[in-house]
């Protein structure tokens, strides 16, 4: 790696008063540090289905997932998972509450959903998605999922869709099994608010 700064070579070592290695920049000092990413889905409730999409894009091309993606800079989580949506799905939502985050450590990262609903008719599929579909919230379930902490959030959203429940977790891989099978990963933190 090379430091973004002023281009010298960077090498993973222990900063001083640190505890773990970090890139440093041999050159100007400068410590790169690496930290969670954000990503944003968005569960579109309308007349009792779900709004999803199957992805055109890899990873995961072929599967179904509600919008969503990484955040982007200058944004909030709420606009982030309203742009996602209109990016995938073409439809412009009012995020109404925040229903869950969960964190996956062992890939750095976070991720929150938000509960929406539609601010104006119509959905269609964007440039990252083959198709969209209103799945009815009794299917769900049911579904195969792209990945395993949508299907998480999914499991909490079907049980109180029009509530404000707000669920907090912690999805940790148990190293062996599949990792897009949910049946890998152990829940090893859960708050719910209600
Ligand atoms: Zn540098």
């Amino acid at each position: 790696m090379f430091c973004s700064q002023c281009g010298s070579p960077c090498a993973e070592r222990v900063p001083d008063g640190d505890d773990r290695p970090r890139s440093v920049c041999g050159g100007c000092g400068t410590i790169h540090y690496q930290n969670p990413r954000i990503v944003v889905g968005a569960m579109v409730l309308h007349e009792g289905a779900l709004l999803i999409c199957r992805r055109a894009i890899e990873p995961r091309e072929g599967f179904w997932t509600c919008p969503g993606g990484f955040m982007e800079c200058e944004e909030s989580m709420a606009q982030a998972a309203a742009r996602e949506t209109w990016e995938e799905a073409r439809a412009r939502v009012r995020i109404l509450a925040p229903l869950a985050t969960l964190d996956l450590p062992h890939i750095h990262q976070v991720h929150a959903f938000f509960r929406a609903e539609l601010a104006e008719p119509g959905a269609a599929p964007g440039p990252e998605s083959h198709e969209v579909e209103w799945l009815p919230v009794g299917q769900v379930l049911q579904r195969e999922w792209a990945f395993p902490v949508m299907e998480q959030a999914l499991e909490w959203w079907v049980k109180d869709t029009a509530g404000t429940s707000f669920h907090q977790g912690r999805l940790d891989w148990d190293g062996v099994g599949p990792r897009y099978a949910l049946e890998s990963y152990e829940l090893g933190e859960h708050w719910c608010s209600a």
